[in-house]
């Protein structure tokens, strides 16, 4: 039986849902997948610059998986950024470190439990309106 993957933790989820490229019809894009995982650990490593060995601890993953997840985001941009593809971040064995609800019509970010009923930037209100991140598809 393979061994269960591990939660990655996730502090600083994305605010947007992914990026399409300009001048390029959307309808005749390709998309690639970004994990959440492999978001944060761009995020940690080129853009917090902290080291690989921080950057992994900090999402709770050894390090030779922490590499394997921040090559395959690596790869995957760079290709999308090559080929004219668009990127949509979801997904991943991930774990949020807060229970991250995002707004539908604002995409306002909104964090704990208490907050998703409303959202403080657009008046949104109830579930249909604020989902949680780990959901929206
Ligand atoms: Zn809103």
């Amino acid at each position: 039986m393979p061994r269960p993957i591990r939660n990655r933790k996730i502090v600083n989820p994305p605010k947007m849902a992914g990026f399409k490229p300009f001048g390029m019809p959307l309808c005749d894009l390709e998309v690639v997948k970004l994990q959440f995982d492999e978001y944060e650990s761009i995020n940690l490593v080129n853009y917090q610059n902290l080291s690989q060995e921080v950057a992994a601890e900090k999402m709770d993953i050894s390090r030779p998986t922490f590499t394997r997840v921040y090559n395959r985001a690596l790869k995957k941009i760079a290709k999308a950024f090559v080929e004219c593809q668009a990127i949509k971040i979801e997904g991943g064995n991930v774990e949020f470190d807060k229970q991250w609800y995002k707004c539908k019509k604002c995409f306002k970010l909104i964090d704990g439990l208490e907050n998703h009923v409303k959202c403080e930037n657009c008046t949104s209100f109830g579930d249909k309106e604020l989902v949680r991140l780990v959901e929206i598809k």
